[in-house]
C-alpha cells in the first residue's frame, strides 16, 4: 500500500461513525479497483460500498442482443461486437443458440473487436458482405463510435446501437426515493467525457454527498473520505477527486461528436424498464448506416422480446444496488463465470464476475 493510500485510510478510520454508511459507486472500473485492492476489507466495518449501474453489458436489453444474434443467423451478416457481449446469455429454449458465441458455433460469422475502427477495417476487407457493428456501451464507448460517423463509412457497414447515458439511472434511483445509500462515487471515465459538473444534480437536487473518483485506490479512498465527511458534517457538494483528468466541463470534442451522431431518446434497460432520455439513437442523417432501418423485420421481431431475462437472474437488482452480487440465489450455484446465467457474471465490468474473480465464492 502506498503512503498516500495509508494516509486516506487513517483519516477514514479517524472519523466518528455512529451508524453504518453506504456509498454507491457507478462504474464497473471503480468496482474492479475497489475489489482488486481489497478496499472493503480495509475500511471500517461501518462503511459499505455498493456496486451500482456501472456495467453497460449488464443493462443491455435482451431484445438488442437477440436482434444482433438473429441478424447473424438469418441474414448471414458479418456481425462484430465487443468481446464481452459474446457470452451474454439470451433467454431462449435450449434447442436454439442462446448467446452470440453459441450462434457462432452454429455457423454465424460473429467476430469480437477491440475498437470501433476494427469494424470499419473489417467492412473494408469484405465489401461483398453486410457488416453490422453491434455497439453497446456508455458515453465513454459511444464517443468513439460517434467519431466513426464523422468519417466516410463503407456502404456495407451498419450500426446496431445500444448505447446508454449513465446519469439517468442514478437520477431514476434518487427520484424513486427507494435508494438505500448515503453518498455517491461518481464515475471518473464518464466525467472525463461529459464533465464532472454533470453530477451536480446529485448534491443540488437530492442533497446527497458525492465525489468524482479516478481508478487508483488513492483516488477512490479520497472520494470515500470526502463522501463520509460531507455526510458527517450534514453537507453535500460535488468533490472532484479526479480533477487532473475529469474537467468540470468534460471533453467538448467528444460531446460534439455524440451530439452530431445521436439523438437522446427514452431507452429500455435490462430488467429495469424504460428510462427517460437515457439512450442514444442514430440521427436521421445517418439512417443509411442504421441496422435497425436496414433490417426492419428483425427490429420489429426483436422489440417483441422487450423485458426478457434469464429466469432467476437478479442482475437488475444487483445493477441498481438493491442486493449485493452474492445475495442472488444463483450466485456460485447455478451461475459462475464458466456457466453464466446473467450478464453480470459475464462482463469484466459486471459486479458478479468481479466479486467472483476476487474470491467472493459464497
Ligand atoms: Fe445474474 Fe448470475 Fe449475478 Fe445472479 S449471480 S445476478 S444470475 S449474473
Amino acid at each position: 500500500m502506498t503512503a498516500e493510500a495509508r494516509h486516506w485510510l487513517d483519516l477514514i478510520h479517524g472519523l466518528p461513525l455512529d451508524r453504518t454508511l453506504k456509498i454507491m459507486n457507478v462504474c464497473g472500473g471503480h468496482e474492479r479497483s475497489i475489489s482488486l485492492a481489497g478496499l472493503r476489507t480495509l475500511l471500517p466495518r461501518k462503511i459499505e460500498i455498493i456496486p451500482g449501474p456501472g456495467c453497460p453489458v449488464c443493462i443491455c436489453p435482451e431484445e438488442d442482443l437477440y436482434q444482433a444474434m438473429r441478424l447473424a443467423l438469418d441474414e448471414h451478416v458479418l456481425l462484430v461486437a465487443f468481446g464481452d457481449m459474446l457470452r451474454v446469455p439470451v433467454n431462449l429454449p435450449r434447442s436454439q443458440p442462446r448467446s452470440l458465441d453459441a450462434a457462432r458455433a452454429a455457423g454465424a460469422d460473429i467476430r469480437p473487436i477491440a475498437s470501433p475502427m476494427d469494424a470499419v477495417a473489417i467492412a473494408r476487407q469484405h465489401p461483398e458482405r453486410d457488416v453490422v457493428f453491434f455497439a453497446a456501451g456508455f458515453e465513454t464507448t459511444m464517443a468513439p463510435v460517434a467519431a466513426l460517423l464523422g468519417q466516410n463509412l463503407p456502404d456495407n457497414l451498419s450500426l446496431l446501437i445500444s448505447g446508454r447515458l449513465t446519469w439517468p439511472a442514478v437520477a431514476m434511483l434518487l427520484e424513486s426515493e427507494k435508494y438505500a445509500f448515503d453518498a455517491l462515487i461518481a464515475p471518473g471515465h464518464v466525467a472525463t467525457i461529459m464533465g464532472a459538473e454533470e453530477w451536480q444534480f446529485v448534491t443540488q437536487r437530492h442533497a446527497l454527498p458525492a465525489a468524482v473518483a479516478g481508478f487508483t485506490p488513492e483516488s477512490l479512498l479520497a472520494a470515500i473520505y470526502s463522501c463520509l465527511r460531507q455526510t458527517l458534517e450534514g453537507r453535500s457538494f460535488l468533490d472532484n477527486c479526479y480533477a487532473e483528468v475529469a474537467l468540470p466541463e468534460g471533453n467538448p470534442t467528444a460531446q460534439r461528436l455524440l451530439k452530431n451522431a445521436f439523438d437522446v431518446v427514452d431507452a429500455n434497460w435490462r430488467g429495469i424498464g424504460t428510462l427517460q432520455s437515457s439512450g442514444f439513437n442514430l440521427k436521421e442523417v445517418h439512417v443509411s448506416h442504421d441496422a435497425r432501418d436496414r433490417f426492419p423485420d428483425h427490429t420489429r421481431a426483436s422489440r417483441r422480446r422487450a423485458g426478457e431475462m434469464p429466469p432467476g437472474c437478479a442482475c437488475a437488482n444487483v445493477v441498481m444496488g438493491q442486493i449485493y452480487p452474492n445475495q442472488c440465489p444463483l450466485y456460485g450455484r447455478g451461475c459462475t463465470p464458466r456457466n453464466p446465467v446473467g450478464p453480470c457474471m459475464v462482463s469484466d465490468e459486471g459486479a458478479c464476475r468481479i466479486w467472483w474473480a476476487n474470491g467472493v465464492h459464497s
